[in-house]
């Protein structure tokens, strides 16, 4: 048994921490966290957007919610059926079990361990690290190809780096906020785009000779932003998913009949566990080796205990990439 403080979603724009007392059944782990982040969907709840129930969630996504699922950590107990952890333990999680804690419980398939020479930081966001490393490293880029991702979040940041490592020629990231697009610059996009100021279509099409982005990957997970996408993409190009869009969007897809796009889904919720526990290594290899900058990427730290200022703070400002909260 241990205690711990843990966040309740109590209603849209109210959370707080909560006593809890979490018991380690026969296949589970309880872990200390480290280091603790604030997803995108994260917002969304505390929005008050609950997506439909997925496979994801053990719980049913409405109010209230014990909320996060972006954390790593320490084993201190393990089941007694479980062999695959021991105390002592470093791990990275890899699902919803009410994250935003001193400490989590998690099933054995919902942990894998840290990548030895990974620092705990990054360890600790190893979830929406190797999400995003998945994508730039399954999005089809071939050397010197002409690469636009739609969105300069933290998977957007981190998707345009590696695209631009495995052989890039430019790099576009398109976003609506400066700070970010400052961001993408400095961690190596050849061409930030604000598209708020310009046209992103006519933008690409002139840098591209009118030909368009030979790969559009879509991480901004807006309805506005796929159809950009879809007009960005060159003929016979390759559209790759990767945003949780979680609302019915109406989408202008004539182009992906008349120019035979390609597409191809990098959203990893699809993956099965087995499958993850092999892609995790690889999509995290590149980050254990320095190639790709996380850290920059960790723009505002909290307490957990501030988790109501946190959250406040993520929702007044949209520029903030990745909000991370310490025990
Ligand atoms: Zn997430």
């Amino acid at each position: 048994m241990q205690a711990t403080q843990a966040a309740l979603l109590t209603a849209p724009h109210n959370i707080g921490l909560v006593e809890r007392q979490l018991e380690c059944g026969d296949d589970e782990v309880i872990v200390k966290n480290h280091l603790m982040g604030i997803c995108g969907s994260d917002k969304s709840f505390y929005r008050g957007q609950l997506p439909p129930k997925t496979a994801e969630f053990r719980q049913e996504p409405k109010f209230p919610f014990y909320l996060g699922h972006e954390s790593g950590g320490e084993v201190v107990e393990t089941g007694r059926k479980v062999r695959e952890f021991k105390p002592g333990d470093k791990v990275m999680a890899f699902g919803w079990n009410n994250n935003f804690a001193a400490y989590f419980k998690a099933k054995v398939f919902e942990l894998e361990p840290v990548p030895e020479g990974l620092d705990m930081d990054i360890a600790s966001l190893g979830e929406p690290v190797a999400c995003a490393m998945f994508s730039g490293l399954n999005c089809g880029v071939q050397l010197g190809d002409t690469v636009a991702v739609m969105g300069g979040g933290f998977a957007g940041q981190i998707i345009a780096q590696c695209a631009k490592k495995k052989g890039a020629a430019r790099v576009i990231v398109i976003d609506v906020l400066d700070g970010k697009l400052q961001l993408a610059r400095k961690l190596g996009a050849d061409t930030a785009i604000n598209a708020a100021a310009v046209d992103p279509v006519a933008a690409v099409r002139e840098l591209t000779g009118g030909i368009g982005a030979d790969v559009v990957v879509e991480a901004a997970g807006s309805e506005q932003s796929i159809n950009t996408a879809t007009a960005i993409v060159k003929h016979n190009g390759i559209f790759v998913w990767y945003s949780w869009i979680t609302r019915p969007v109406t989408l202008d897809i004539s182009r992906w009949h008349d120019d035979g796009i390609e597409f191809r889904n990098t959203c990893l919720v699809h993956h099965t566990y087995k499958e993850r526990q092999v892609w995790t290594p690889q999509a995290l290899r590149p980050v254990v080796r320095g190639l790709i900058d996380v850290k920059s990427l960790i723009t505002d730290e909290f307490s957990l205990a501030d988790i109501d200022k946190a959250f406040a703070f993520v929702d007044q400002d949209d520029a903030a990439v990745k909000v991370v909260l310490r025990p």
